[in-house]
């Protein structure tokens, strides 16, 4: 059975082409799946009734399996999705705002949602999904849960875009609006540019009208620093880029984020601006994890404020999410208090990322905390965790 979630709209054109099919079929496919939700071929009304008998034959659209659904007190929501013996990955939805009304970070590409807007007194909507790429990670940062659990597996572009497709039908189905998803953040579990051509493909799809149409300002792939594969992205794929800095020099970076050996902050920071030459946004944008008297002292924050001077960029602190064993301890609030002012004094513009849906763990790099833990001890922990 060909799952057709792995394709993107070339790649679906040439195998209905293969199957005697024109390209516009696929566009209604495409349609059907992605904007509608439909699974059932049977359902897809204006296809030939041959074609809806060859794909019932040979194809099917199948998302991974659900684990556990789980719905914070705040609104955040998270999927734990079935990946294969004892594995599972997560998926989480951060609402903002009403949905209906338009974005607060209101551009050109946002015009489209501008309709809908509401009287003023009523929040915008954002709805960010954050989706995994790997089943583990294979870089080993010394303060991530999925650095700690190992490398599993590659996901394929089915279960990447599984992730969205089933999002957006449950959210959907919950009352959120026929755009319950505008943006997308691969700050889930794995390395997304270790697991390319999956990866790009699933950006394909995110980004194609005939699917999510989604801006490439509003879809952002988290990278620990993969030099070349940074570069290839530019190339292929140009959407928002976030760095995972996390270091303000060598030394430290290549004691918590391994990847900096093969890489060194001076060949990241260039290939940073390589970046830009491409990219949909004109900065970069630097995630910072604040961890407790390693990273997070004045000292630090003068010298990264040095470091990244020619690279264009903003800032986003990260309040570390402990777990067991880790070995580190969130920074003080005054610590990160201080931090960012020094960022913020040298010119930078620093967000500090909210906790969200800490009572279903859901925190971006929270996720991948039971990664490779047996299927029954995922689930149990999750319904413990849950408000
Ligand atoms: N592999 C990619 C994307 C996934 S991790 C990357 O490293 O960028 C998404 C973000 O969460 C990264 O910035 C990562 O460094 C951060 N992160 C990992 N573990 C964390 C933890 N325990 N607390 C806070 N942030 C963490
Ligand atoms: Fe992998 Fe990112 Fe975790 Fe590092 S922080 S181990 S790159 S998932």
């Amino acid at each position: 059975m060909q799952n057709l979630l792995d394709f993107n709209l070339p790649l679906l054109t040439d195998w209905l082409a293969s199957q005697g099919e024109k390209p516009f079929r696929a566009r209604q496919v495409f349609h059907w799946i992605h904007q509608r939700g439909e699974a059932d071929f049977a359902q897809m009304t204006d296809l030939a009734k041959s074609l809806r008998e060859k794909l019932m034959a040979l194809a099917e659209v199948r998302a991974p399996a659900v684990l556990a659904d789980r719905t914070s007190a705040d609104g955040t929501r998270k999927w734990l999705f079935d990946v294969g013996i004892g594995n599972g990955i997560e998926t989480v939805f951060i609402p903002e705002g009403t949905p209906g009304c338009s974005d607060a970070d209101a551009d050109e590409d946002s015009s489209r949602y501008r309709g809908t807007a509401s009287p003023d007194d009523v929040a915008r909507y954002r709805g960010t999904l954050c989706i995994s790429s790997q089943v583990g990670c294979a870089l080993e940062c010394t303060f991530c849960s999925t650095g700690r659990q190992g490398f599993n597996r590659n996901l394929t572009t089915a279960e990447i875009i599984g992730q969205l497709w089933h999002a957006v039908r449950e959210l959907k189905k919950a009352g959120w609006g026929e755009r319950p998803v505008t943006n997308v953040v691969m700050m889930g579990m794995g390395e997304p540019l270790a697991n390319f051509e999956n990866v790009v493909t699933a950006l394909d799809v995110m980004l194609d009208d005939h699917a999510y149409g989604l801006s490439r300002r509003r879809v952002t792939v988290s990278t620990s620093g993969i030099v070349p594969a940074m570069d290839r992205l530019a190339e292929r794929c140009p959407v928002a880029l976030a760095v995972s800095l996390h270091a303000p020099d060598d030394e430290l970076r290549n004691e918590i984020v391994p990847i900096n050996r093969k890489y060194p902050l001076k060949e990241l920071l260039a290939a940073c601006r390589r970046y830009l030459e491409h990219a949909p946004r004109d900065f970069i944008t630097f995630e910072y994890v604040m961890l407790a008297g390693v990273n997070d002292t004045p000292e630090h924050a003068r010298q990264l404020a040095g470091l990244v001077k020619d690279t264009p960029c903003k800032f986003n602190l990260i309040p570390f999410n402990p777990f067991p064993d880790s070995g580190y301890d969130k920074s003080r609030a005054e610590a990160q208090r201080i931090f960012r002012e020094i960022l913020q004094q040298a010119g930078y513009v620093v967000t500090t990322r909210k906790t969200r849906g800490d009572d279903i763990d859901a925190a971006c790099g929270q996720l991948a905390g039971q990664v490779a833990d047996k299927t029954g001890r995922v689930i149990k922990r999750l319904e413990r965790s849950v408000a």
